[in-house]
């Protein structure tokens, strides 16, 4: 399907045609750069990271006691050439029968194939000759604890993707291919600013008909968590100069540009009339609740896109969460992302409306069988920015249901990396 976002119209959109047409207006990550180890959390790989060595490099121990080599006929007591410890090669060969002791991680010897823990062993010793005793031979297999050169990542082989999202364990997975430095997508630079007369920096004395500014201080969160670079460019007054301004200048060193408020069709809703002069304006009506009204274009020489996210806080976030998130993971070179969508009881009856696709705040849990169960947090308002605190997750009723009864389920997306 292609949808370019401009040619939409009035109608209304669904979820899917909106995502659509965002991933043809955005599709490509933004330039790469090449990062040190220690400074790559969280950041998105531009180039699979291949791997030049077997993890792990030897066969080696998986535990401390002795190393063998399988005997031609039934043997208890194995005579010991040596000892192995964990950062030295043994030189010699192993015949069948022989053995060494050795500590977890060194290589086996050539020959060696099997590995007998300490416990269960005991060592004598006389004069200059050593041996061990075998405590349970019956139960020793061939090949035991022992780890297999490259088991782990065989050299040549893609150890991670490009558009991995590092994790801890991706940082240490490319630590032990002895990747110091990687090649990562750069960070977006995402310019946000709230709008309107009534709203009010947080610290500020609250005027008689004054709201506390709450959205650029949930936007700056789900992007720093996200791994944008923030310009925080305040407050502005519904004012048709002031936010015309304000996005001509954004436009020149951002790759993004998030506000909210002021998209409605109100009076004093100047967003829109200013996107018109500065950009280009794309869907403004999608199926959801909350979330309506939504801006989408793009703006300035380098037609980066920009969203006017509804005014109330919830749906703020929502929409971030929808519509702004997969953008940025694009941008991001994380193009494969999908929300995480978990499927539930619901405890209680849902309100929802046929042909829009409703989210509302959930808490899930798990029952001592183990099924999950969902319920709402209470009052569901798009202002009730507390519905989202003690949320755990977002109740997705997708647009063809009407209703959900208690006991049916219910598809969710829990809380997690952003929020
Ligand atoms: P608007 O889309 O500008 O008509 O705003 C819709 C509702 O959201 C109004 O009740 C606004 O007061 C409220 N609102 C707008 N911006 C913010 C903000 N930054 N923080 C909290 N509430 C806001
Ligand atoms: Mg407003």
């Amino acid at each position: 399907m292609s949808l370019s976002c401009f040619e939409l119209g009035e109608r209304m959109l669904s979820i899917e045609e909106a995502l659509t047409a965002l991933r043809e207006l955005a599709p490509q990550a933004l330039e790469s750069e090449i990062i040190p180890l220690s400074s790559l959390l969280d950041r998105v790989l531009a180039e699979d990271a291949i791997s030049s060595i077997d993890v792990p490099q030897n066969t080696n121990a998986a535990m401390d006691g002795i190393a063998l080599s399988w005997p031609d006929s039934k043997q208890t007591r194995f005579v010991l050439q040596g000892d192995v410890l964990a950062g030295n090669c043994f030189e010699g060969r192993l015949d069948p029968g022989q053995a060494v002791t050795i500590t977890t991680g060194a290589p086996l010897p050539q020959g060696a194939d099997t590995v007998i823990m300490s416990e269960q062993l005991h060592m004598q010793e006389e004069g200059a000759s050593r041996w061990v005793e075998i405590e349970q031979a019956d139960r020793v297999r061939r090949g035991q604890n022992v780890r297999r050169a490259g088991e782990d990542i065989p050299r040549g082989t893609t150890a991670l993707k490009a558009g991995t999202r590092l994790t801890p364990q991706h940082l240490g997975l490319l630590a032990s291919i002895g990747m110091g430095e990687a090649r990562v997508v750069r960070c977006p630079r995402v310019a946000i600013f709230s709008t309107g007369d009534e709203v009010t920096a947080p610290g500020e004395v609250l005027p008689p008909a004054g709201i506390f500014d709450s959205n650029r201080f949930s936007l700056r969160g789900l992007l720093t968590r996200l791994g944008c670079e923030v310009v925080d460019l305040g407050i502005l007054r519904d004012d048709f100069a002031c936010i015309r301004n304000a996005l001509e200048t954004a436009a020149q060193t951002a790759d993004m540009v998030i506000t909210s408020g002021g998209v409605s069709v109100g009076q004093a809703d100047w967003t829109r009339k200013a996107l018109d002069e500065t950009g280009r304006l794309g869907f403004w009506r999608i199926a959801i609740r909350p979330g309506r009204p939504l801006a989408f274009g793009t703006l300035g020489e380098r037609d980066i896109p920009f969203f006017g996210l509804p005014g109330n806080p919830v749906a703020v976030m929502v929409t971030f969460l929808q519509f702004v998130q997969p953008l940025l993971r694009t941008l991001q070179g994380e193009h494969q992302w999908q929300p995480r969508r978990l499927t539930a009881i619901a405890d209680e009856p849902l309100k929802s409306r046929e042909g829009r696709v409703d989210f509302l705040r959930g808490i899930y849990r798990c029952d001592d069988q183990g099924r999950l169960h969902v319920s709402m947090t209470g009052r569901q308002g798009s202002g009730i920015l507390s519905s989202m605190t003690a949320a755990n997750c977002l109740i997705e009723i997708e647009a063809p249901r009407a209703e959900v009864a208690q006991g049916e389920t219910v598809t969710l997306q829990p809380f997690g990396e952003l929020t």
